[in-house]
């Protein structure tokens, strides 16, 4: 058994009823596309946003979620993208994070092996209605509706690490109309990208095409019609979406 998901793929010759369109980002300085299966997210993966959202960075074990993978939303660079305000929330939020992209995956990847896995890196914004996530939260239900929904994880072009080397430490820094909101360094991480690699293999068979949003700095905050966010990561373009 080589892993689950070839064998399910390769289940039947016969054709499908319909077609589902795949989600292609695209690679800087490449004709192909990257295909996305999964999008993991960490939370609360800083430890001042962690105590924003009023838990103890110190004590928590890491933990995952997921948005829907045709929630992906393509910024090229230099191009202000327009993003539609989402339904049924009145507070609506920006987090900014390093997205790192697999080329290749496994089930109990060591930490020292879990880069190999990594085609490439950008910038992506985990798009959140914070009013839905807490309301679900007081109720102990699944807070995906405040995470997964259309559009709710715009993601610039995809760079390879094989041009720009991992993402370790460098300045993240999101802007809203030309006012700095958020502003770390990624090597404050409490999770790296290999740590939060290791620990989702532990979960679930990583696969080529599962991309992982490593998290967000503190500062999070609303935003409304109108209003311009722009994302910056050290070595890598600004992602600019502007709220319609
Ligand atoms: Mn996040």
């Amino acid at each position: 058994m080589t892993g689950l998901v070839p064998e399910t793929v390769a289940a039947s010759d016969a054709a499908p009823l319909f077609k589902v369109a795949p989600n292609l980002l695209p690679i800087a300085g490449e004709a192909r596309t990257f295909p996305v299966r999964r999008i993991y997210c960490i939370g609360r993966n800083y430890p001042d946003h962690a105590k924003e959202m009023g838990a103890d960075p110190k004590t928590e074990p890491p933990f995952f979620f997921q948005k829907a993978s045709d929630a992906a939303q393509i910024v090229p660079a230099g191009v202000t993208v327009e993003h539609p305000y989402p339904p049924l929330t009145a507070n609506y939020h920006y987090e900014l994070e390093l997205v790192a992209v697999l080329k290749s995956g496994g089930r109990n990847i060591p930490v020292a092996a879990a880069l190999d896995h990594v085609f490439g890196y950008a910038v992506g914004l985990d798009m959140t209605r914070r009013d839905l996530q807490q309301a679900m939260k007081d109720q102990r239900k699944p807070w995906e509706i405040g995470k997964s929904f259309d559009h709710s994880a715009p993601i610039g072009p995809i760079f390879a690490a094989v041009e720009t080397g991992h993402f370790t430490k460098g300045a993240i820094r999101l802007s809203v109309n030309g006012v700095v909101k958020q502003e770390d360094d990624l090597a404050s991480m409490i999770w790296s990208v290999a740590e939060q690699i290791s620990k989702l293999s532990e979960s679930s068979e990583l696969v080529a095409g599962d991309i992982i949003f490593s998290g967000t700095p503190a500062g999070v905050g609303p935003v409304g019609r109108g209003d311009v966010l722009t994302g910056h990561i050290d070595g890598l373009p600004d992602l600019t979406i502007k709220i319609v």
